[in-house]
């Protein structure tokens, strides 16, 4: 099963990646997080996309596509795309590949957004998403990820400039991609200004539905 998330920064595409990685067992592939990586091991790639990713510039098509096939070898059961595609080639270069089922599109205020990018810190280890300005979101101890202990982080590239930068780059590429899954009926459209419950049942209502149909 392949499954796609597209969102606006910080809408929580991570956080449901991670309960739908849990509840049907499918890798998690954060591209993001992927390209962070690249950058944190002082990669070839990751030496070329450092300044891009700090500024929250999209990533050239051909170094994400290449990083994320390469990831995809280990993946038999399907996967959960994270952060991709975010360009039509990308989506038209991995379909030649790689079958998405289901594309996800989280759809969301502008004002929440920038409540949680002020607020966001991340677990560099297990990735686990907190906010600092969410009660909700809060960890257990004051910067320590509840799950393996290690200081949490805030990403270089969530401050509100940035954010109003990202936030452009996703209107401006959101459309042409919603309108091409569209034309595959994949697209299935979220309401993500509600609680993490409601917004991941949205989801599980869509995905068992086809599963228990099947
Ligand atoms: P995210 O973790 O999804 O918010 O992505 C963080 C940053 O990684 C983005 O602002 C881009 O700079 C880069 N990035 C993530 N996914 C992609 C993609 N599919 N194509 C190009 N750049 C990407």
């Amino acid at each position: 099963m392949g499954i796609a998330l597209i969102a606006p920064p910080a809408a929580g595409k991570g956080t449901q990646s991670l309960k739908i990685k849990e509840k049907y067992n499918l890798p998690h592939i954060s591209v993001g997080e992927m390209l962070r990586e690249e950058v944190k091991n002082k990669t070839k790639a990751g030496l070329l996309i450092e300044n891009e990713l700090k500024q929250g510039k999209l990533i050239d098509d051909n170094i994400v596509l290449s990083l994320l096939k390469e990831k995809l070898k280990k993946c038999f059961k399907g996967f959960i795309l994270d952060g991709f595609p975010r360009t039509i080639k990308q989506a038209e270069e991995f379909s030649k590949s790689f079958i998405v089922n289901y594309v996800f599109v989280l759809n969301i205020e502008k004002e929440v957004l920038q409540k949680r990018i002020s607020g966001r810190l991340i677990c560099p280890k297990c990735f686990n998403i907190y906010n600092d300005l969410i009660p909700s979101l809060n960890s257990k101890v004051t910067s320590i990820c509840d799950i393996c202990g290690e200081s949490l982080q805030k990403r270089a590239d969530d401050n509100i400039e940035v954010f109003n930068d990202r936030y452009n780059i996703y209107l401006k590429e959101i459309y042409p991609l919603i309108e091409y899954y569209s034309k595959k009926n994949l697209v299935y459209h979220i309401d993500a200004n509600k609680n993490i419950e409601e917004i991941f049942k949205q989801i599980t209502n869509i995905l068992d539905k086809d599963l228990i149909d099947d």
